[in-house]
């Protein structure tokens, strides 16, 4: 965590001078948390540097206050750099709305700050998986900040909640009415401290019940549970892996002239897209539970023997819903991005199909739900884009199908000296898996087939 008030821990380096001096103002905008202050040595101009937590962690951008132009010596820019400089320039003078609920009414002296408002779904349920670490800390008076659309996921053990009502479009601008009420606040403290937020926090000990009150998929019922094997499938139309239109059809030039025939298109081959999928799959695994869920307003109609989990807007409803089917589900199937972070909390395994572009960022979409290494690499699986529709289904059914083969060769109980099994359990347990094999109808990959005798 780092001291906010009465000093600011943090030092900005001067771009004229170089003199390296403490900030002196705080400013929690929303996705950007700043200190400013003005260099001592040469008294130029208030600079801003970004506060080292979540994305400010690792691109510790430092902006001139008298036009907003970056002076920090990174050599590069991305989006998320470069969305300091357009906040700073344009800020919101609106009022953000502010819901507080108190939880705790202990008076305690030192103030702790977790922010979690950010532009991107995922990285807010990320930033919001730091609590974890900071709950714990019973001597601080805990304030979480955090969007509306993420109000429902608030586990027990903080102190006091603040609802921001601000979308995830403008939680990037700079809002002032936001930070002089962090402001305001902090000073009724004899100390405040902002929490350093990761914004992938360790995996191994997030508790996802913690936060949905939703127990994820019992990975130890894989398959008592396949005689429905249950997969669904998460279509993002603003990020479908696949090109379905050649580029001199979909480009940017295109998609500015033409915006809804081009989204009209895609959307459509997407859709039949899916629906072969699905179909190809069935023919392999008749006994499935297959699902399409989203955020879109797409209308087309899905057939029958296909669960509708598509939604337009944010309800906690529909979350916890969601979340429900993500539970029951042995397989994700979905692309890059927010979309797979709860999900990958909850369901037994992710297939993530992996744009050709997207390969650095595709595990960031996961959060692991650890068992052996062996088993966690096979249910966490990246698919990448050129796979064609037969490929697919052959590696879905084979992770549904033989996972507990992975489990039988690498994992606890089956490997572990002390365990303590009968000599007898291997052998039941491998004639178990065998039964599998009548649920689906496929072939390929299995080393077993039914005997003669
Ligand atoms: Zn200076």
């Amino acid at each position: 965590m780092i001291k906010i008030y009465p000093e600011i821990d943090l030092l900005i380096k001067c771009d004229r001078c170089g003199k390296e001096f403490q900030a002196t103002s705080f400013h929690l905008t929303g996705m950007h948390i700043l200190s400013s202050g003005t260099c001592p040595e040469c008294g130029a101009y208030e600079l801003f540097k970004e506060m080292p937590t979540s994305a400010g962690l690792i691109y510790a951008t430092v902006i001139r206050g008298s036009d907003g132009n970056r002076v920090d010596d990174m050599p590069f820019q991305n989006w998320y750099i470069s969305s300091l400089s357009i906040a700073f320039r344009n800020k919101n003078r609106e009022n953000v709305e502010i819901k507080k609920t108190i939880n705790s009414k202990a008076r305690k002296q030192k103030l702790l700050l977790l922010n979690t408002v950010d532009s991107t779904y995922g990285h807010s349920v990320f930033n919001l998986f730091n609590l974890d670490y900071y709950r714990l800390k019973k001597e601080y008076h805990l304030i979480l900040l955090v969007q509306t659309e993420l109000l429902w996921m608030v586990p027990e053990g903080v102190d006091e909640v603040w609802e921001v009502r601000i979308p995830f479009s403008k939680a990037g601008s700079w809002s002032e009415s936001l930070s002089a009420e962090v402001d305001k606040e902090m000073r009724r403290f004899e100390e405040a401290f902002l929490c350093m937020a990761f914004p992938q926090p360790s995996d191994e000990g997030v508790r996802i019940e913690d936060y949905t009150r939703i127990r994820p998929f019992p990975l130890n019922e894989w398959d008592q549970r396949l005689q429905k094997p249950t997969i669904t499938f998460i279509w993002r139309t603003d990020r479908f892996w696949k090109p379905v239109l050649p580029k001199i059809l979909d480009n940017r030039y295109t998609r500015k002239l033409f915006p809804r025939t081009i989204k009209g298109i895609r959307g459509s081959l997407q859709f039949k897209w899916i629906l072969k999928f699905a179909s190809e799959l069935r023919k392999k695994a008749p006994g499935m539970d297959f699902a399409v869920a989203g955020m879109d307003t797409d209308k087309r109609k899905l057939p029958e023997w296909i669960k509708d989990f598509r939604h337009s807007v944010h309800s906690d409803e529909m979350a916890r819903k969601l979340c429900e089917r993500y539970a029951e589900s042995h397989l994700v199937i979905g692309c890059n991005g927010s979309s797979l972070v709860l999900p990958s909390c909850h369901a037994g395994a992710v297939m993530n199909i992996v744009p050709h572009h997207g390969w650095s960022v595709s595990v960031g979409s996961f959060v692991f739900r650890y068992t052996s290494i062996a088993d966690t690499f096979y249910r966490y699986c990246l698919v990448h884009s050129e796979t064609s529709i037969e490929r697919m289904v052959k590696i879905a059914v084979q992770i549904l199908r033989d996972r507990s083969m992975i489990e039988l060769i690498a994992g606890k109980p089956w490997n572990d000296h002390d365990a303590g099994l009968p000599a007898g359990e291997w052998a039941r347990f491998r004639k178990g898996i065998f039964e599998n094999t009548r649920l689906f109808r496929e072939g390929e990959g299995l080393i077993s087939i039914a005997s003669n005798k």
